[in-house]
């Protein structure tokens, strides 16, 4: 999960603060790094560690001044969590300047590394990133159109692969044939923005133009858009995590809105596993729209009993080993006289590992709540993602590895209930959706070929 943006605006001083606008609007997708590039005659990117505000300060503004500007946000997946990692990725070739931002995860990073390598490309990084751009650039170098080098591109990548490029002055939008990463188009009153997220063309006062289709690419060359496909789209399959837990709620995607998906997914929740509680409360803040949902369709009042530190980011210096209690509690604290002597519906979007979890019901019960029920709107997570989630082994999935009841008694829950699979496919059909999404975690079948999975191949 990143955030990506392509800003294209004729004031080049105004562009760069545009796209860093859009980046902070997709903050949620990533907090460990951010950057920009921008082209002026040569491309100049800044990036660094930490949110979008801890990054940039008013001067980078004059040196990224530029009319084509790409930025990044990044949660890290393959590449450790390191400043060389951090996006956007820039390289000067003969083909001209390269600069990419890439949202998602290669499969087959290590074959195409060894193939670049063996060409005698040298890799300054361990990201999948760096081998899009060298491959961008050799391919490029081929016939120098772009249209012929994303067939190109798209023709060797595996995975999940949806980018913001600049080539040159030449912005370029691409999402892969898969679709599994969001991307849309918005205009401004004088340019375009492309993002992962409409979101993002709301906080500029843009008018949101379409999303982007899986395998089709957005080109913006001298203010000029224009839309072209790359690839057939066989099999479509965006990521339903993307409704159920990434995404903002205010932000609609592929024609959905997320706030009304993860309402659906509350009711029908409510309707598959009702509690007997005097209220019910959510995990914030992913929890929150699921809960409302809950509350609606169980009569139940809404109320808080955890409030949210919505200020902690990558950067700031978590409690040492021996304090790591606290980290939970600097997160999270207790609505102390709302708990107590209190039976809660307690509603969180998915459970991953389930550690925090367990220190949120602890915290709970600690205060004084007489019973906590555990009610999550989605399906137990029990198979690895590798389009760019950080769930990478069914080691550290607690779904793989335990039954529900286990997974209840283990987190301290009075009882613990999942939505359905066909709950949630029901929940997105009602927000209007369609039937093929990625559901590979949830049910071991992958839209793509990955080594040791099941292939669900498009019959
Ligand atoms: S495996 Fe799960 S998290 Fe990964 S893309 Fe598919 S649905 Fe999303």
């Amino acid at each position: 999960m990143c955030g990506i943006v392509g800003v294209y605006y004729p004031d080049a001083e105004l562009a760069p603060r545009l796209a860093y606008y859009a980046l902070f609007s997709l903050q949620h997708r990533g907090q460990e790094s951010a950057g920009l590039a921008s082209y002026d005659n040569l491309i100049r990117y800044k990036k660094g560690m930490g949110l979008v505000t801890e990054v940039f300060s008013d001067e980078d503004f004059d040196l990224l001044a530029g009319r084509s500007v790409i930025g990044h946000v990044r949660y890290s997946t393959t590449g450790l969590s390191r400043i060389e990692n951090a996006q956007p990725f820039v390289v000067k070739s003969k083909a001209g300047f390269i600069a990419v931002a890439h949202n998602g995860n290669l499969v087959n990073y290590t074959l195409l590394r060894n193939q670049l390598e063996n060409e005698g490309r040298v890799f300054t990084t361990n990201s999948d990133t760096e081998i899009i751009t060298q491959l961008l650039s050799k391919f490029l170098l081929g016939n120098g159109d772009v249209i012929n080098a994303l067939e190109n591109l798209n023709s060797v990548l595996i995975g999940s692969y949806t980018m913001t490029m600049l080539v040159d002055d030449t912005l370029i939008g691409y999402r892969d044939p898969v679709g599994f990463k969001p991307l849309c188009v918005g205009e401004l009153d004088d340019g375009y923005i492309i993002c992962s997220e409409s979101c993002a063309i709301d906080a500029l006062g843009g008018k949101f133009v379409r999303d982007v289709e899986p395998g089709e690419a957005v080109i913006v060359r001298d203010g000029e858009i224009e839309f072209q496909r790359i690839a057939e789209s066989k099999r479509r399959a965006t990521c339903i995590f993307e409704y159920i837990y990434f995404a903002r709620p205010d932000s609609i995607i592929d024609g959905i809105s997320v706030y009304e998906a993860r309402t659906q997914m509350g009711k029908i929740l409510a309707r598959e596993s009702p509690v007997d509680a005097d209220y019910v409360s959510a995990v914030p803040d992913s929890g929150i729209t699921a809960a409302i949902g809950y509350a609606e369709e169980s009569g139940l009042p809404y109320m808080e009993s955890l409030i949210k530190n919505r200020y902690v980011g990558r950067t700031f210096i978590m409690p040492a080993q021996t304090l790591r209690e606290l980290s939970v509690r600097l997160k999270v604290n207790v609505v102390r006289g709302n708990v107590e002597g209190k039976k809660i519906v307690l509603v969180d979007d998915s459970i991953v590992r389930g550690t925090t979890s367990k220190r949120i019901i602890e915290m709970i019960k600690n205060s004084g709540a007489k019973e906590v029920h555990v009610r999550i709107g989605s399906p137990p997570i029990v198979a690895p993602c590798y389009f760019g989630i950080d769930m990478k082994t069914r080691e550290e999935l607690i779904a793989a590895n335990h039954t529900v009841e286990e997974i209840g008694k283990i987190m301290g829950a009075d009882s613990l209930a999942y939505l359905s699979l066909s709950g949630l496919l029901e929940a997105i059909k009602k927000a209007g959706g369609r039937k093929d999404y990625c559901l590979a975690c949830l049910t071991e079948r992958y839209p793509v070929p990955v080594p040791g999975e099941i292939y669900d191949s498009p019959s």
